[in-house]
């Protein structure tokens, strides 16, 4: 195996999480019936450009079916996190009407609405087609199209070049990451902005993240890296935040690499330099995520097997790509955790990929009254516990097992 952006040999494993179905593969009753796909997650670090990565074992579009089920505008913190960008990038880069605004990876409109009601010019790709369709309902042009060299070329001729490019997680799950990030350059006007949000790698690492590793997730990357993909393909990094979403995530921003007007901020320089002195650019700094990994696996698997024999209920909330990994990779079922709770009416009634664990309405809490409720989309913990304080009342409580077990 080669590395998807270097092309050195891939000879470093990070951690290895077995033989898992994709992880947003949502399954029927029927699907029950029937055999289940499942492949190697096993992830490995190039010690050449040192980007963390998953080999690809299917075609995207595997993963990104037309019922593929997530839409962004479920989590009311997602959507008041994009509202706040819309507002930022307007009065940094003096966004104006006749600005153009693109979002990559555009899901259901949930950040496009804020442009588009400033009376911004905006377009939205996304290649799925469920939630493009709920996004035209927003009033929002949505292409089904995936992104990259060619398309980006295509549309920068046909539309006209972008003053702002917008992708929140993609870049990590793309495939061809080249390939990719070569479309912003095609797509972006002389002085235009492209921002990238994507989880970093130190605080996946640092945070024994392990649970944010599955099929739909190519690359796990850290500043260094992207860089140096960006300066490959003609973009330059002139900012970095820090953002809390998913763990800790960083926003990139970036332009051509002949644009005059951006100049480098001082943060770049001292992330880089921060990940360099925690040593994301030394083979031993990737060796500790596996035994971090494993510990979680039996500390779950110990508090779930105490309260089967003891006869209390265990439910989960959050049927999320995160506690899929967790779940298949502790190779827990529904005898131990009977059903998992989620908002999305799209996966209510369907199960969870490999563990079979059953998707309720949120509501099926209060009819069931579980002792305990494992949060698996732990990013979204607060939310999660704030919303559902009631399950006091019958003496149930809330349970993390990432980073590690607890109780709260
Ligand atoms: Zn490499």
């Amino acid at each position: 195996m080669k590395c998807r952006h270097c092309k050195a040999p891939l000879e470093h494993g990070l951690v290895d999480l077995g033989h898992q179905p994709p992880s947003n593969a949502y399954l029927s009753a029927a699907d029950l019936e029937q055999p289940e796909v499942h492949a190697p997650l096993k992830v490995y670090v190039c010690t050449t450009c040192w980007l963390v990565q998953l080999p690809a074992h299917h075609a995207a579009d595997t993963h990104f079916s037309a019922d593929y089920a997530y839409f962004s505008s479920v989590s009311s913190s997602w959507v008041v996190h994009a509202e706040a960008y819309i507002n930022a990038m307007v009065q940094r880069f003096g966004l104006v009407d006749d600005s153009f605004v693109v979002e990559v990876a555009s899901n259901d409109g949930y950040l496009l609405q804020f442009a588009r009601a400033r009376g911004i010019r905006c377009l939205g790709i996304e290649p799925t087609a469920s939630t493009a369709a709920s996004a035209r309902e927003k009033g929002i042009e949505s292409l089904e199209e995936f992104f990259g060299e060619a398309l980006g070329r295509r549309l920068a001729a046909e539309r006209g070049p972008a003053d702002l490019m917008a992708a929140n997680n993609v870049l990590a799950h793309v495939p061809d990451i080249d390939d990719f990030v070569a479309g912003f350059r095609e797509m972006l006007a002389p002085e235009g902005v492209a921002t990238f949000e994507f989880p970093h790698l130190m605080k996946l690492i640092d945070g024994d993240q392990f649970d944010t590793i599955y099929h739909e997730h190519y690359s796990y990357l850290s500043l260094v890296t992207v860089e140096r993909i960006f300066t490959t393909q003609g973009l330059r990094v002139f900012d970095v935040e820090e953002l809390p979403t998913h763990g800790g995530s960083l926003r990139v921003f970036a332009c051509r690499r002949e644009a005059a007007t951006h100049q480098r901020a001082d943060r770049v320089d001292k992330l880089i330099a921060a990940e360099t002195a925690a040593g994301l650019q030394t083979l031993a700094y990737y060796k500790r995520l596996q035994a971090r990994a494993d510990a979680v696996k039996l500390d779950l698997l110990a508090f779930l097997v105490e309260q089967r024999k003891a006869g209390r209920h265990v439910a989960a909330y959050g049927a999320a790509a995160k506690g899929n990994t967790l779940l298949n990779y502790a190779g827990v079922k529904p005898d131990l955790v009977e059903f998992a709770c989620d908002a999305a009416p799209s996966k209510q009634g369907r199960f969870l990929p490999g563990s079979h664990i059953p998707v309720l309405a949120p509501e099926a809490l209060k009819e069931r009254r579980p002792d305990f409720v494992l949060i698996l989309p732990w990013n979204i913990r607060a939310e999660i516990e704030a919303q559902h304080s009631y399950i006091a009342e019958w003496g149930g409580k809330f349970v993390v097992a990432v980073p590690q077990l607890e109780v709260l």
